[in-house]
């Protein structure tokens, strides 16, 4: 049913009730289908490409999404569940869309049983309330100096991404990265920057216990290195006339513009005379440093560098222990930080700053290296999934077995819930039940082996309280996860659930749709239908 509605403007699309339904859960679930083949260390990748011709090759479900640039509105939303759980967990993309996908499909069932859609809202809300008591009833604790759990996790994360190759070497280095800037089990994961360079191996990549920016020195005069480092951060610019103030001065002969000059090359020598005698050898400025002050200070032997981006001043800050200063008049030895060596190096054709051999450091760079600039990119959202996944840990303390474990026992457990519930609720608890073992079921499917029967004996393993069973996807056998070292962080988990229930309800409360511009690509057109691009991968 979809009709013109001439309450407002022509053109103006009108879809309501069941056609609206359907419309939104068919668009959630087709997002669904899309990613649903990356899940899992033997899920595929996808191959994005621009409309300028960039490539991205990724099993990234995020990147996926992001990069798709997709327009109906209800698959909108889904994107935006990605997103949501990118911020907050940093993984568990792909499991967050797939769980929401696989509600709104169960949904229907419902739906084309008369059930009403609140009562279907009200069942999943009951299912998400109970899933979470029994997430923290059955969460494992661990704590930070758990060291190998910590590793195992890192591992998890980054299985059958671009990092395969090295994950033990990786994981060990964000484990230690980790457990060094961790303040009372806090981690911010903003102080482990992640850095790339294209030339040599991937094996190369390695912790620098300090930070690198990818600025060079700003005159070859100043020295490439600097052992014994202090270290001085500025954010205000050391230049003539600050081009961010436009100061007018009226001039009216030569004498004149000469006392001009002169005076502003006193208070640049002023500025510079100060730097000197703080002692500082090496100083990054967050603004602009100019032709003059580059002179004076190549002369003094300081190795300098200019618009160095604010997070980074704030990273320096973290590991030299320098104080980032604002006024001329706050420079002096006592706010200098120190670091063993501030170095210019060139690799792969770019020269970067290395501020290297901290004391006691609380922010530090991973290098890593790559054959090309698709291997560094994908391998650096491989090693951002394994580093989030440590904190979510630590953070939180409760990790759970992965492999599909944890969601047959919460899918299990869901159902004997169910069973207590006497309303029509009940039967959206157990869809919300059936909706987990997707989890499971993909991974099985993604890797070649028949779902059906994985699902069969996992669910046997379940019932006979065999509840960290899980599929290993590297013997491809059902076995005790934590035996097999397959765990994950509880927290993607939580968060998985609450997004996919969010985004699964609001959909499902919509029974009207209008739609105020003209059907262009990706828009619906008057029949409710799709755009013909996600025809395609239905
Ligand atoms: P997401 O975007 O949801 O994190 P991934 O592609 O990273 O998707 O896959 C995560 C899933 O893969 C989790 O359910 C995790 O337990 C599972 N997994 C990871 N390693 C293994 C393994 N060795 N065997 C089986 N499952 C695994
Ligand atoms: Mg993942």
């Amino acid at each position: 049913m979809s009709k013109k509605f001439d309450l407002i403007s022509e053109g103006t699309e009108r879809t309501l009730g069941r056609d609206a339904q359907r419309n939104n859960i068919l668009a959630a679930k087709l997002v669904s289908e899309i990613v649903k083949t990356t899940l899992g260390p033997k899920g595929m990748d996808k191959m994005l490409v621009s409309p300028t011709n960039e490539i991205i090759v990724t099993n990234d479900g995020v990147t996926i999404l992001d990069e798709m640039q997709i327009e109906h509105p209800a698959a909108k939303m889904m994107v935006e569940i990605a997103k949501t759980q990118e911020k907050e967990v940093g993984d568990g993309t792909t499991t967050s869309v797939m769980i929401a996908g696989r509600l709104l499909e169960n949904a229907e069932k419902l739906l084309d049983q008369k059930i009403h859609p609140t009562v279907i809202v009200k069942g999943y809300r009951m299912a998400q309330a109970k899933i979470h008591q029994i997430l923290n009833e059955i969460s494992l604790k661990i704590t930070p100096d758990n060291k190998e759990v910590l590793k195992q996790i890192a591992m998890t994360a980054m299985t059958g991404k671009g990092a395969e190759e090295e994950k033990e070497r990786f994981s060990e280095i964000l484990v230690e990265a980790v457990q060094l800037a961790q303040i009372k089990n806090k981690v911010d994961a903003e102080d482990i920057k992640i850095e790339k360079v294209v030339g040599e191996g991937i094996k190369d990549t390695e912790l620098i216990k300090g930070i690198i920016i990818d600025k060079e020195r700003i005159s070859k005069d100043m020295p490439r290195i600097i052992e014994n480092a202090r270290i001085l951060l500025i954010d205000f610019p050391i230049e003539l006339k600050s081009p961010e103030i436009e100061t007018k001065i009226s001039i009216s002969s030569h004498s004149e513009l000469q006392n001009f000059l002169d005076e502003e090359e006193k208070s640049i020598k002023i500025m510079v005379g100060r730097i000197v005698s703080s002692g500082a050898n090496a100083i990054f400025c967050q603004k602009g440093i100019d032709d003059f002050a580059r002179y004076l200070l190549s002369k003094a032997g300081i190795y300098s560098c200019r618009r160095v981006a604010k997070d980074d001043i704030d990273k320096i800050s973290k590991a030299t222990e320098s104080k980032i200063v604002s006024n001329i008049n706050e420079i002096d030895s006592s706010i200098l930080g120190e670091a063993g060596t501030v170095e210019e190096i060139k690799k792969g054709g770019e020269s970067m700053t290395y501020i290297n051999g901290c004391k006691n450091p609380k922010a530090f760079t991973i290098l890593i290296h790559g054959g090309t600039i698709h291997v560094v990119d994908e391998i650096k959202r491989a090693l951002v999934d394994g580093l989030l996944d440590i904190a979510s840990s630590i953070e939180t303390g409760l990790v759970v077995p992965g492999g599909g474990a944890i969601e047959m026992e919460l899918s299990k457990r869901l159902k004997e819930f169910g069973q207590t519930l006497s309303g029509r609720e009940r039967l959206a608890v157990e869809e919300y039940a059936n909706a987990l073992e997707f989890i499971p079921f993909t991974l099985a499917e993604n890797a070649g082996l028949d779902p059906i029967d994985i699902l069969t004996e996992l669910r046997g393993k379940h019932d006979s309280g065999e509840l960290n069973a899980g599929l290993n996807l590297f013997t491809n056998k059902i076995e005790n996860m934590l035996n097999s070292r397959i765990i994950e962080p509880s927290k993607i988990k939580f968060q998985a659930i609450d997004s996919a229930t969010d985004v699964a309800t609001m959909i499902l409360r919509i029974d009207d749709i209008i739609a105020s511009k003209p059907s262009k690509r990706g828009r619906m057109n008057d029949a409710g239908n799709l755009p013909s691009y996600m025809d395609s991968l239905g």
